[in-house]
């Protein structure tokens, strides 16, 4: 704490990550991560990448990239914006078009990361609550606005909204942005990208982190009007005109090429998620309907505090949320066959379940 600190900052509770122990022999559940490596086409171009270029600066308006997603999505360039992940365009989005007067709408259990944007700018926020099976109904997110964020499928809860009461929302709300967070949408759920065309008011929002494996590198992405578009450029480059490094560009661009791979990889996430929850209802879990690369799941006997110590305890991390309402879940990423197995056998070996 500090004289020198603004009252934002003086309240404000930083965003924690998931932790990323260097601990040989762990199985790491607990951050999202795609346990695949990224296409051979990524590699290809990092293991052919000229070192001599980097004297360069990389191409400020991500043209390339930029197109390739432009192309992929059926869509225009001016519709493309790109970023340092999703969780900087997010904060871009904050600052752009979220700062309004009116309140801006949200779940009360969503992306944790959005509440410390609203802090931070001191945005004027309604919470909304999930049902009590934990969806989002976007009948709820009515009344005056000057905003509406969440993520789809949600997180950590999984489960997604389908695009017709997306539609009706937008329809609902033709004065304020809605920004849909589809950062795990590839992992079964409908994405809204092509709504854009039609809805004005829409953003979309989305990350190589996930189905692209490619964290490590740092790439988000948004669709949207060239007008929202714009004004994320605005800001942008009102903070660094360079968004994305020379070999963030070219290995996004790789990934996307790579259309076989992408695919394969998503349906192996996909079905190793099918037999985790499996095996985890025949342990008695309750596992709710994911269309991401993790699942939500408690226990009606054991606490889910108890079992994340119990499986750390083993070599296997897992996240567990100290939220209330939440708190007596674990949400568990999808990683390998054979991590999934050693998962159940672990949990198999509990005695009480
Ligand atoms: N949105 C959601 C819902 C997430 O879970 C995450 C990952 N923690 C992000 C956005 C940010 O992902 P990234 O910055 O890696 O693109």
């Amino acid at each position: 704490m500090s004289r020198f600190w603004s009252p934002a900052i003086q309240s404000l509770v930083p965003y924690t990550p998931g932790e990323q122990p260097k601990v040989d022999g762990l199985i790491k559940l607990n951050t999202n991560e795609n346990p695949y490596p990224p296409a051979p086409a990524v590699e290809a171009v990092l293991r052919h990448f000229d070192s001599e270029r980097l004297r360069l600066y990389p191409d400020p308006d991500c043209q390339a990239l930029k197109q390739a997603l432009a192309d992929d999505a059926g869509l225009a360039r001016n519709q493309v914006f790109v970023g340092n992940g999703s969780d900087e365009v997010l904060a871009l989005t904050f600052m752009a078009l979220l700062r309004q007067p009116k309140p801006l709408l949200l779940p009360e259990t969503s992306y944790s990361f959005y509440n410390v944007y609203i802090d931070l700018f001191g945005i004027d926020a309604r919470h909304i609550p999930l049902t009590e099976d934990f969806r989002i109904d976007l009948d709820d997110y009515c009344g005056e606005n000057g905003g509406i964020i969440f993520a789809n499928p949600n997180a950590p809860t999984s489960i997604s909204v389908d695009l017709a009461a997306l539609k009706t929302l937008l329809e609902r709300n033709t004065d304020s942005v809605v920004v849909v967070d589809e950062a795990y949408v590839d992992f079964g759920a409908a994405s809204a990208t092509r709504l854009v065309e039609q809805y004005p008011n829409l953003l979309v929002i989305q990350t190589f982190s996930k189905s692209r494996s490619l964290a490590g590198m740092r790439v988000g992405f948004a669709f949207g009007h060239p007008d929202l578009i714009e004004a994320l450029e605005r800001v942008k480059n009102s903070f660094n005109s360079y968004p994305l490094d020379m070999l963030a560009q070219q290995t996004a661009i790789a990934a996307i090429e790579d259309k076989e791979y992408f695919t394969a990889c998503i349906n192996r996430v996909i079905e190793t998620r099918s037999w985790t929850t499996e095996q985890l209802q025949k342990l008695g879990f309750e596992v709710l309907p994911s269309h991401t690369n993790f699942v939500f799941t408690s226990h009606p006997q054991v606490p889910a505090a108890e079992l994340m110590q119990y499986l750390r305890d083993n070599k296997i991390l897992v996240r567990h949320f100290t939220k209330p309402g939440i708190d007596n879940h674990l949400r568990i990423t999808i990683g390998t066959t054979e991590e999934m197995e050693a998962l159940i056998s672990c949990l198999q070996a509990h005695p009480a379940l």
